[in-house]
């Protein structure tokens, strides 16, 4: 089912809402449910997000936008993404090929973009790695099966025009957003935000009823001293100062209070912080898996790299605190520092 808000009104509360903009929610068999596209007529028909790379998500967008009076393959000319991921830009291929649309991304995403399909081998290579070395019973890949076959068929490689860095302005609908970088969901996470109205969009920075999974990334890709928590973390504290109010996420509901969320976020990553002081106390010696085993209990298989990144991204904090020791041979083992 396709849910597509009424088009915003000049009666509406223009700062709670963004004027001229239309959400339009696509049903997505992930864990958030939906995924959302956002739409304005103005100053080009441009979209924040596409849905994934196959016929149905593309029909329900084509079928949500002509009833806004607009056709997807002649009239979009920008498509705004947040971040690499199939859900967020799977369609970017077609739409380029289709219409000839520009692609905006944030700098360092385009590699992703421009090489996916090697890029997502790349990436399935070094998580099943990363799995073995954080523990897990037998094969890493194991633990990924249908990773690398759902990306390569629900994304998409495309050609960017446009890299935004931090501070770029980006019109959208009537008002006139800046791009500010909030890495670690992913390295290249940026939000589009205007102080005056104080909104945002959000992409999977900050979503309202679910974590948004600090991953971890390969160094190749995101730069040696890339840290997926400790960049979630800043972030999180860079948006609570600068303000915003209302939040438009790349899943779900708008989040009325910002720094009510992010204060959210940042305490149940202390908590979870502390937990994992616990465990370590009380293990002495342990691998990132044991520690996620005794955290989360009852993960899938799939969701096993988010658990393992969790773990890892507050060991590697503590490690910086120099709160814990790690050993690298087979496996990693940490340890707490008496
Ligand atoms: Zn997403």
């Amino acid at each position: 089912m396709l849910e597509i808000s009424a088009r915003f009104s000049g009666r509406q509360h223009f700062d709670m809402r963004p004027m001229d903009v239309c959400t339009i929610s696509i049903p997505i068999p992930y864990a958030s449910g939906t995924v959302n596209v956002y739409f304005a007529e103005k100053p080009v028909p441009a979209l924040i997000d596409l849905p994934p790379n196959e016929a149905h998500y593309c029909e329900q967008l084509k079928n949500a936008l002509r009833r806004q009076g607009y056709s997807l393959s002649r009239d979009i000319e920008r498509v705004i993404v947040t971040h690499p991921h199939f859900d967020h830009c799977g369609l970017a291929g077609w739409i380029v090929e289709e219409c000839g649309a520009e692609i905006w991304a944030f700098t360092g995403s385009t590699r992703y973009l421009e090489n996916f399909p090697e890029e997502s081998k790349e990436d399935f290579a070094y998580y099943s790695s990363l799995l073995e070395k954080a523990g897990v019973p037998g094969r890493g890949s194991e633990y990924l099966e249908g990773f690398l076959e759902t990306l390569l068929r629900l994304g998409s490689k495309a050609r960017v025009s446009r890299y935004l860095k931090e501070g770029d302005e980006i019109a959208f609908g009537s008002t006139l957003f800046r791009a500010v970088h909030v890495p670690g969901h992913t390295p290249w996470c940026f939000m589009m935000y205007d102080a005056k109205k104080q909104i945002a969009f959000t992409g999977d920075f900050l979503i309202r009823d679910i974590s948004s999974n600090a991953v971890l990334q390969r160094p190749a890709i995101a730069g040696g001293g890339y840290k997926s928590l400790k960049s979630y973390i800043s972030s999180l504290k860079k948006v609570r100062d600068l303000g915003v109010r209302t939040a438009f996420p790349g899943h779900g509901a708008r989040i009325p209070d910002v720094s009510v969320r992010t204060g959210e976020i940042l305490s149940s990553i202390q908590d979870r912080r502390g937990l994992i002081l616990s465990i370590l106390a009380r293990r002495r010696v342990c691998t990132p898996y044991e520690i996620m085993i005794d955290l989360f209990p009852d993960l899938s298989d799939w969701q096993i790299l988010l658990g393992i990144s969790e773990v890892i991204g507050h060991l590697e904090l503590l490690e910086e605190e120099n709160m814990v020791h790690r050993e690298e041979g087979i496996s990693l083992v940490f340890s707490r520092v008496p």
